[in-house]
């Protein structure tokens, strides 16, 4: 779907399968940044969504030869599936934060550390990094730029996009979206990245890749502080219960809780979610 004159927003839907062969639905978001003569491609979604990307590049008049570099938002795996594919068949310019870095170019070790099911499969394979890039870093696409800000939270080294010619905002899986899984791993620093970019008063559309929603005008502020309050919920929520059994609760126990009173499927309850919980405690 194209966003503004230079930004297309693709959303790919995808299942994580989970080892007793169940399976959660999740989407993930790609983007395009076009100029005249060239593309960058914002994270590569899974392995099997390389198709579909370019199918949408086709669509909009456009050739995958064009594509100069590709801006992995973070590493997890839903974001960087297609990078050996890209890397393979077009040799972009491949750019994310260096904190990021060794999860990209070791997919094994972001798999014992963080596993989310049997996602690691969704991966093509690791790349390398070719330029890091962080706060107060810019991009040119030609003439058009590509303000990088560093929005950490959901994981250490999220960044977002900001492209001023459109006033566009991309904030990664960095505002945690109302009735989905929460995920990320330092609530504190997801509050301050949501501050920092509630502070910039020149974004006129937001888009965050954990949702469908194109947030515009007024409904930027608002968008923001509807993933403020969610944490806020989820905060206030484990204080509760803490408060209400005074004896140790196990960490799966609470989450159990949280996604009763949130109405989150059961089946959503995996590591990386217990982890975000467990983020509210520390
Ligand atoms: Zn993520």
């Amino acid at each position: 779907m194209q966003i503004s004159k230079h930004v297309h927003s693709l959303w790919l839907d995808f299942e994580i399968k989970l080892k007793d062969g169940t399976s959660v639905p999740r989407f993930v978001t790609s983007y395009i940044i076009e100029s005249n003569k060239k593309i960058f491609l914002i994270d590569t979604a899974l392995k099997h969504s390389s198709k579909t990307i370019l199918e949408y590049i086709d669509s909009i008049g456009r050739n995958p030869e064009e594509i100069q570099g590709v801006i992995n938002t973070h590493s997890h795996f839903d974001h960087i599936g297609g990078n050996l594919f890209f890397q393979e068949k077009y040799n972009p310019m491949f750019y994310a934060h260096h904190l990021e870095v060794p999860y990209i170019q070791d997919i094994e070790l972001q798999h014992q550390e963080r596993p989310v099911g049997e996602m690691i499969h969704n991966v093509g394979g690791p790349i390398s990094i070719d330029k890091t890039i962080g706060e107060g870093d810019s991009l040119f696409l030609g003439d058009l730029e590509i303000q990088i800000f560093h929005t950490p939270g959901h994981s250490i080294g999220s960044i977002s996009l900001f492209i001023p010619e459109d006033r566009v905002f991309i904030c990664g899986d960095v505002l945690p979206e109302e009735g989905t899984l929460p995920i990320y791993e330092n609530v504190n620093s997801t509050l301050s990245s949501l501050r920092k970019i509630e502070r910039m008063d020149c974004i006129e559309t937001l888009l965050s890749s954990l949702s469908r929603k194109v947030s515009k005008g007024e409904d930027v502020l608002k968008h923001i502080k509807s993933g403020e309050n969610y944490l806020k919920k989820i905060q206030s929520l484990i204080d509760k219960l803490k408060n209400d059994n005074k004896n140790l609760i196990e960490i799966t126990e609470i989450t159990t809780m949280i996604f009763k009173e949130l109405n989150l499927p059961k089946s959503g309850i995996i590591p990386i979610v217990l982890k975000s919980i467990q983020a509210h405690q520390n």
